[in-house]
Formats: C-alpha cells, structure tokens, sequence
C-alpha cells in the first residue's frame, strides 16, 4: 500500500466478497487500535460488535451485490478495547485481478454525532423553556383576569364608601358634609354665572315634645317620613339634605328670592297638610338667597336668622332673610 493511502485522512479497507480483510490503512488500524496483522486476513466482521454485525449483513452485502457501491452508510465499528467508534461508510465492489473486492473508506462522525446530541438537547430544552413560558403567560392571564376583577370591586366599594360617606344614615338624605360641599359649589356657580339659588333651613316645631311624649322611635319615624315627603316635593336639582337633629336644609339652584319663598311655603303646608296619624308635625322654614357678598358661612347665617324668626313669630311659617333687613 503507498505510503498516501495508508496514512490518508480517512480509514480504508478492501474486503472479499465472504468479507475477509485483504488490506487496511494505517489510519483505520488507528481508529480501531488494531495492529495490521492482527486483522489482515481476518473476517471484518471482527470489529463489530453483533448487532452491527446483523446490520451489516441485512444491509452492508445484499445491497452492495445489488448496486456495486454503497454510500454514505451510517455505522458503528468496534475498537480492540470494545469502545463503539460511529462512522460514515463508502464501498465500491469490483473486480481485480480476476476477483471480486469491496474497497471501503471510513470517517469518523463522533463529531457529527456529538453536535446531534447538541441539537437535540437544545431543541429539548427549548421545548422546556416554551413550555414555561407558556405556564408563565397563562399564569399572567389569570393574574391579569384576578387583577381587573378586584380592581372593579374597589371601585365599587370607594362607590360605595363615598355615598356611605355623604349620606345620612337615618333618613337616607345627603349629610351636612355634602351640602357643605354642594354650597361651596353652588357659590361657585352663582359668582361665575350670576344665576341666583336660595337655601331653606327646615325645622320641626316642637320636636322635642313629639319624642318626650311618644318616645324616640317615633321621633325617628317621624324624622324619616318628613325627609322623604321633602325628597318627594324636590327638584331633581335640588339639594336635600339633613342638617342635623331635626333641621333639614335645601338648596334651591336657580330659584330667586320670590320663588324661593313659594317653595318654601309649599314644603311648610304640604308638611303640616300630610297625615300625621294622632300628632301634628309643623315645620318652620327660614330662607336666603345669594347675593354678591355672600359666603358659606354668611348664606347659612342669613338662612338661620329667618328661621330665628319663624320661630319667634309664632312656628308653622316662612321668613326669607331680605325681610329683615327690611324691617
Ligand atoms: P323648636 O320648635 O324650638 O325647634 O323646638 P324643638 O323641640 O324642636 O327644639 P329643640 O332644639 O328644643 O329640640 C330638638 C329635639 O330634637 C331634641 C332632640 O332630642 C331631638 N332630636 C335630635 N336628633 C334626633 C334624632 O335623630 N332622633 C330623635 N328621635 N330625636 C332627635
Ligand atoms: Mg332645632
Ligand atoms: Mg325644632
């Protein structure tokens, strides 16, 4: 064998038609660990380990006679220490010199192999990581859902404290909070607009006596059915609230000083009109309306003046606050 083939850089060897090795390369003795005249001579099927030999046989011969040649088979040889050696495997059958030989060359594919496994451990790790991912967003999803579904439910219970917060527990009524809130508004508006409202402060006449004589339950009531015959009687621009105790304030947007007092009179007579059952309830009402110089604290002043008033003329009536500056 020249010197070229037997150290060229990929295994060779020729084998009879029985598979008797008839000559190896230096490089494939290599490959093997094998020395040459331990294999010369010898079946090739000495480096394989049996099932590659059973491959070999079913695959490597019947197609070889059948073809000619054989290319780029996928194989395994066996070391002389037993160590599996993949390889790709090319073989050519014709004659010389009379006789049949198969020629073969032999590279080694641990590389090839290795990078395989490389790939495949990739690809399964990736698989992993998609799955995770995956978990990940569900889990994101289901957050997200668990997020909208409690922050609609604070919004409702800050709903709900807020009207908790401006709302008379009794009577149901606005609170004195909001209708301070709504007269600084309703100020607000009238220096913008120059459109006048008035405000009423309602009181029931001898109150205390209603709760000295039937007991406080019945004030109760009592404080509960005028709240609502006022809501009845207003305007949905109104503002009813209860001021405290028994007295009840409205603001009437819009309303002048002549309307306001006509709205007044007919909470006061509907008020002592209604159907008490065995008492009377009367309720005197003093009025303001707004004027340029007006403050929160002045309106409300003006307003508790003529009810001051109401009260001293005999209860059971209307005083709007321009009256007194009259007398
Ligand atoms: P006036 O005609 O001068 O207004 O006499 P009045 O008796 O109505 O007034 P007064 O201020 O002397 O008494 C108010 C009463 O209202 C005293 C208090 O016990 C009663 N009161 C205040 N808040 C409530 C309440 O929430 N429920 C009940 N039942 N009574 C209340
Ligand atoms: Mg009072
Ligand atoms: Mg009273």
């Amino acid at each position: 064998m020249d010197i070229q083939l037997d150290k060229a850089p990929c295994g060779y060897f020729s084998i009879s038609d029985a598979g008797i090795i008839q000559s190896v390369n230096q490089t494939l003795l290599d490959m093997l660990l094998y020395e040459r005249d331990q294999l010369l001579g010898r079946p090739i099927e000495m480096t394989m380990s049996v099932t590659n030999k059973l491959f070999f046989h079913t695959y490597f011969y019947p197609y070889i006679q059948l073809y000619g040649r054989v290319d780029e088979m996928y194989f395994s040889f066996r070391t002389s220490d037993r160590q599996d050696m993949p390889v790709l495997l090319n073989g050519i059958r014709h004659e010389r010199n009379g006789e049949a030989v198969i020629d073969c060359v032999v590279l080694v594919m641990r590389k090839r192999i290795e990078h395989e496994k490389d790939i495949l451990q990739t690809k399964t790790k990736l698989q992993e990581l998609y799955q995770a991912t995956n978990e990940a967003n569900q889990e994101l999803e289901r957050l997200h859902e668990e997020y909208e579904i409690k922050q609609q439910e604070l919004v409702r219970i800050n709903l709900q404290l807020e009207t908790m917060a401006s709302t008379d527990p009794l009577t149901g009524l606005k609170n004195r909070r909001y209708f301070q809130d709504q007269l600084l508004a309703s100020l607000a508006s009238f220096q913008e607009t120059g459109i006048p409202f008035s405000l009423l402060i309602i009181d029931i006449d001898h109150f205390k006596s209603i709760n000295d004589t039937y007991g406080h339950p019945v004030g109760d009531l009592v404080l509960t059915h005028l709240a609502e015959l006022l809501q009845s009687l207003s305007r949905d621009v109104d503002i009813v609230a209860r001021y405290g105790g028994e007295e009840f304030v409205i603001i009437l947007p819009g309303n002048d000083q002549q309307e306001a007092i006509r709205t007044a009179e007919r909470y006061r007579t509907m008020t002592a009109s209604r159907d008490w059952e065995e008492y009377s309830i009367t309720v005197s009402i003093g009025v303001a309306t707004v004027t340029q110089a007006d403050t929160e604290q002045s309106i409300v002043h003006q307003a508790d003046l003529a009810l001051y008033a109401s009260k001293s003329g005999g209860r059971n009536r209307v005083t709007h606050s321009a009256s007194l500056v009259e007398k």
